[in-house]
């Protein structure tokens, strides 16, 4: 039996909601594909404005020096390089991982830069944080490096 000893109505009759279908779903995609566009490049969520960089006084600070700085904290991206953190910047590394040796540096500098005077830290420099391998009988994390603490990066 062969595809011409079919009945022809059958063929026919197939055509109509197969267009309809096609439809739906092209306009599904486009939807879709719209949708994933305007929400990722045209109005992405907006990361939270910190208005302090713990571990730098900015009390000291005079207007419009201060909001500069701290203009500049949350637009620096920091370079700590913890796997899945890497789009934080230094505001974010301040506030959320205050352990982060390498935004605190850029904070400092920035600090330096708008005032011309060496930046007031309220902490101790910590010492370049090395990544501290897993106490054993720990579940073993992937990638070499540790994530940030209170990152969620990898939870999504
Ligand atoms: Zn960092």
């Amino acid at each position: 039996m062969t595809a011409e000893q079919a009945p022809a109505g059958i063929e026919e009759m197939g055509e109509g909601p197969d267009y309809v279908r096609l439809a739906l779903l092209a306009t599904i995609l486009v939807a879709l594909i719209g949708f994933l566009v305007y929400t990722r490049f045209i109005n992405p969520p907006k990361k939270p404005f910190y208005a302090e960089l713990p571990g730098i006084s900015l009390a000291g600070i005079a207007e419009p020096q201060k909001t500069q700085i701290v203009k500049l904290a949350n637009a620096a991206p920091c370079d700590c390089g913890y796997a899945g953190c890497d789009n934080w910047n230094v505001a974010e590394c301040r506030n959320l991982d205050p352990g982060c040796d390498v935004s605190l540096k850029i904070a400092a500098a920035i600090v330096q830069k708008e005032t011309g005077k060496p930046a007031v830290l309220t902490v101790k420099m910590p010492d370049a944080r090395t990544p501290t391998p897993a106490p054993s009988g720990a579940p073993k994390k992937s990638g070499s490096m540790e994530r940030h603490a209170g990152c969620d990066c990898a939870a999504k």
